[in-house]
């Protein structure tokens, strides 16, 4: 059973005097937001981001069970800890779905939540912010799909969205607050306002978002089955719904789409990758950066199976592909299918969609060889202090130097023109114009 009651509430750090914290965050955008938002408590509390995880009186650990080696690199660092007087606590999926039990397994854990402790209605305007530029937003926890390998709706629920009006002083408080970016969060934001009966859906707010003037709006994740055509209108239409979109599609063969419970076909997914490049053709956005998630070796997967993934990656020409070997989940249905594929087979398939996926990557960087690109800048990179470095509309990667006597702080969280004339499979290089 887990403590229900607030965070904040459940760390008696007066008692235990910690000063200073530390977060690691595991997997996805979701637990990102979440993080933030704890941040954000525990600066509320006095507490300071300490300089490394050894030396911070407080650690905690954001969690995701989607994927076994997740789980694996968890309990390594949990257990590496070793200063006795170190408060460490375990939040997000792995803390939903383990509960207390893993004291059992982590001796030295002092403290357990899940993904609801830290409540539904929560202002993502108030939370401290990475960069004080950039938004995560959730509009929508849970998921209802329950795709047959997933975790997600046992450990974050059924969908709930918040309420309109909610979203709509939050974003206008983050676009007083100079937020250039925000990131509209989900785990199916298509499916966005289902659940508030007579309430607008994801289109309209969507449109009600764009509406508010922050300067480049994105949104993730997009379920191929709740892709509506209002919402494909709507992203279209919008110049500041960046001309980027994630669009999951898992695998290529219908018959493993219809064992992951996802609910589409791939012809169905093909046409709205049509609908959607169309649309945005004819309303001036142009070329869309499509991006997805692959699963390789879901049980049963034949060579015939795979070579339909590859088939379908081929026919859409993505920008970024997040490919993954099929990772057992116990809980999910998926779980008690079996499969003798032996390991090194579905490893070679694996090889070969990255390399199709690496090709395609690099075409599309290719494809903004000498185009000038308004480019959102994060700050100096990390390689070298005196190269900027920051985002395309396309999400891209973009360097570009940093003109004499300039400092990187100058252009942090600003966007300025940069001329491409350098484009590899991982980032694109250009001059400031
Ligand atoms: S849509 Fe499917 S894969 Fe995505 S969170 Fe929901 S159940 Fe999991």
């Amino acid at each position: 059973m887990l403590d229900p009651l607030p965070l904040e509430l459940r760390l008696p750090l007066s008692q235990r005097s910690a000063r200073s914290y530390w977060l690691v965050t595991f997997g996805c955008q979701m637990n990102k937001a979440d993080s933030e938002q704890i941040a954000t408590l525990l600066e509320a509390r006095g507490l300071v981001m300490a300089a490394s995880l050894d030396l911070a009186d407080l650690v905690v650990f954001m969690t995701c069970c989607v994927r076994e080696r997740a789980d694996e690199r968890l309990f390594g660092q949990v257990a590496s800890l070793g200063r006795s007087d170190q408060i460490i606590c375990v939040g997000g999926c792995i803390g939903e779905r383990d509960g207390e039990a893993l004291k059992a397994e982590l001796p030295n854990l002092s403290y357990v939540f899940g993904t609801a402790a830290l409540g539904q209605g929560y202002d993502s305007s108030a939370v401290r912010r990475e960069h004080p530029w950039a938004a995560w937003l959730p509009i929508i926890t849970g998921c209802d799909n329950f795709c047959s390998y997933c975790i997600v709706p046992y450990v974050r629920g059924r969908e709930r969205s918040k309420p309109f009006a909610e979203v709509l002083e939050e974003v206008e408080r983050l676009r007083a607050d100079g937020v250039q970016e925000l990131t509209l969060l989900g785990q199916n934001v298509n499916s966005y306002g289902r659940d508030l009966y007579g309430q607008p859906r994801f289109a309209e707010l969507l449109r009600a978002v764009a509406a508010s003037g922050v300067p480049r709006i994105r949104f993730t994740t997009s379920h191929p089955k709740d892709l509506s055509e209002a919402t494909i209108a709507a992203f279209a239409e919008l110049d500041n719904v960046m001309p980027a979109l994630h669009l999951a599609v898992q695998s290529g063969s219908d018959r493993v789409l219809a064992a992951m419970g996802r609910h589409y076909t791939r012809q169905h997914y093909l046409d709205l990758v049509r609908r959607l490049q169309a649309a945005c053709q004819d309303s001036g956005k142009g070329r869309i950066a499509l991006s997805t998630d692959i699963i390789v070796g879901f049980p049963g997967e034949s060579e015939e199976d795979f070579e339909a993934t590859m088939e379908l990656v081929e026919a859409v020409g993505y920008s970024q592909v997040f490919t993954f070997i099929y990772s057992r989940r116990p809980g999910t249905k998926a779980a008690e299918l079996s499969d003798d594929t032996p390991h090194q087979q579905i490893q070679a398939r694996f090889n070969r969609l990255l390399a199709l996926v690496q090709e395609q990557a690099y075409a599309a960087n290719q494809a903004e060889f000498d185009q000038i690109l308004p480019v959102l800048f994060e700050g100096a990179s990390k390689r070298d202090p005196q190269m900027l470095s920051g985002r395309s509309p396309r999400n891209q990667t973009v360097h570009a130097p940093l003109p004499t006597g300039a400092a990187p702080a100058d252009f942090a969280g600003k966007i300025a023109l940069v001329q491409i004339s350098e484009a590899k499979t991982w980032y694109l290089k250009g001059r400031l114009v």
